[in-house]
C-alpha cells in the first residue's frame, strides 16, 4: 500500500532532537480524508480529581515520540508503510470549559471516524475517552471496551459531579456507548472509598480483572480472557498510565502501587492482535509530575503497540 507521502521522519537520517515534534514523528495533516489511522492529542486535565497536568501529555509525549522507530520488534510490522497514518494535531479544547470540550472532542473524532480512519488518541485525563467513545459508538453501535487501569471509573459521582475522570465509563455504559458485558477493567488495585466500589460495575456484567486476578491468572490466561469477553464485535482500547506500576510509570495524578510492570503489560498488548479495534488511546500522563520524561516515553511506547494493533485490523479489513 502506498503511504501517500506520508512517510515519517527516518530518524536513522534525520536526528531526533532536530525538526517539529509530531507524534512518532509523523506526517502533520489537518484532514483525516485518505488516512486509515489518525493519530491526535486531547490537551484536557480538567476532569481531573487530584494533581493535574494531564493537559500537557501530548505534548511531551509528541517530544519523546522522537525515540520510537518503526518497525515492531516481535512481529517486524511497519505501520508507517502498511498504512497511511498521521498526527492531525489537538482536538480544540478549553480549560475553563469542561461540557463544551467534551463536544468539541467529540465532533473532532467524529470528523476521523467519518472519514473511515480509526482515532489513536493521547490525553488529557481519562475522562476525555468518553466523548471518544459516543464518537466512535455513533458509527459502529455499543462497544466492547478493554480498560488498563488501577482505578474503575465507574463512580456515579465524585466531588458533587458526574463528569470527570473517575466516572467516565459509568456514564459510558449509561449512555449505552459502552456494552458492559463485553467491556474489560485490567489491573484494578488499590484503597477504596467504600468496599463496594466496584458493585454497580461487575452487577451490569463487566469483567473486572482485579491485581490479585492478574497476578494469579497470569498474562497468557489474561489474554484468553480478555479475547473470550471482547469476541470478534467493535471494541475500543483506553490505556490509563496508572493502570502500570509507578516504578516505570511514575508522571501520573493518582499513581497506585502494586501494578503490572510495563514488561507485563507489553506481552498483554502483544497478545490483543485479532480484537476487532475500532480505536484507541492513551492517556493520564503528567508531564509536571514527570522531569525526566520516562513516563512520556513508556506511553509512547503503548501508544507504539496500539499503533501496531489498529494497523494490524486496518489490513485485515482491506483483505476482507
Ligand atoms: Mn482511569
Amino acid at each position: 500500500m502506498s503511504t501517500h507521502g506520508l512517510e515519517p521522519i527516518d530518524s536513522k537520517f534525520v536526528p531526533r532532537f532536530a525538526q517539529i515534534a509530531t507524534f512518532m514523528r509523523a506526517a502533520f495533516r489537518e484532514k483525516a480524508e485518505g488516512l486509515d489511522i489518525a493519530l491526535y492529542g486531547v490537551p484536557l486535565d480538567w476532569g481531573s480529581s487530584n494533581r493535574d497536568g494531564a493537559r500537557q501529555g501530548p505534548a511531551q509525549m509528541r517530544e519523546m515520540s522522537r525515540l520510537i522507530r518503526q518497525t515492531h520488534f516481535v512481529t517486524k510490522m511497519q505501520p508507517f508503510k502498511e498504512c497511511r497514518i498521521a498526527d492531525m494535531g489537538d482536538a480544540a479544547v478549553n480549560p475553563l470549559d469542561l461540557m463544551g470540550s467534551y463536544d468539541s472532542i467529540q465532533n473532532f473524532v467524529a470528523e476521523i471516524v467519518d472519514s473511515g480512519a480509526l482515532p489513536l488518541g493521547v490525553g488529557g485525563d481519562h475522562s476525555i475517552t468518553l466523548p471518544i467513545l459516543r464518537a466512535v459508538a455513533a458509527k459502529h453501535g455499543p462497544l466492547g471496551l478493554l480498560q488498563f487501569d488501577s482505578h474503575p471509573d465507574t463512580h456515579d459521582e465524585l466531588l458533587g459531579h458526574r463528569y470527570n475522570h473517575a466516572t467516565c465509563f459509568r456514564r459510558g455504559i449509561e449512555e449505552e456507548v459502552v456494552d458492559p458485558k463485553r467491556y474489560v477493567m485490567l489491573g484494578i488495585r488499590g484503597t477504596l472509598y467504600a468496599p463496594d466500589d466496584l458493585d454497580w460495575a461487575y452487577e451490569r456484567g463487566v469483567t473486572i480483572i482485579t491485581i490479585e486476578d492478574f497476578f494469579e491468572m497470569g498474562v497468557e490466561k489474561t489474554i484468553e480472557k480478555i479475547h473470550e469477553v471482547l469476541g470478534v464485535e467493535p471494541c475500543y482500547l483506553t490505556f490509563d498510565i496508572d493502570g502500570m506500576d509507578p516504578k516505570d510509570a511514575p508522571g501520573t495524578g493518582a499513581p497506585e502501587p502494586g501494578g503490572p510492570s510495563y514488561r507485563e503489560c507489553q506481552e498483554v498488548l502483544r497478545g490483543l492482535r485479532g480484537l476487532n479495534l475500532y480505536g484507541a488511546d492513551v492517556n493520564e500522563v503528567s508531564p509536571p509530575l514527570d522531569p525526566s520524561g520516562m513516563t512520556a516515553l513508556v506511553a509512547c511506547n503503548v501508544m507504539f503497540e496500539e499503533l501496531c494493533l489498529l494497523a494490524d485490523c486496518v489490513k485485515r479489513r482491506g483483505n476482507e
